[in-house]
């Protein structure tokens, strides 16, 4: 573990060293943003979040639709 490690933006991967981050979190999970790929979250949150793999992606995802039995 690196306690020091810089958070990097959860969507291109840039660190808070190349460009500045905001956290956000989703079900009590943070995560960090980039003013770039903010605009991902704002427009096309639902395209882009399932790719994010957070804890909250149950809650965004419409009931059903994961569920393919077979
Ligand atoms: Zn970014």
């Amino acid at each position: 573990m690196n306690d020091t490690a810089w958070q990097t933006c959860i969507h291109c991967g840039r660190s808070e060293a190349e460009i500045p981050l905001t956290s956000w979190r989703l079900a009590g999970e943070f995560f960090w943003i980039c003013p770039d790929c903010l605009p991902f979250l704002i427009h096309r949150r639902n395209e882009v979040m399932p790719g994010w793999h957070l804890a909250g992606r149950r809650v965004l995802q419409k009931k059903g639709e994961e569920n393919a039995e077979g």
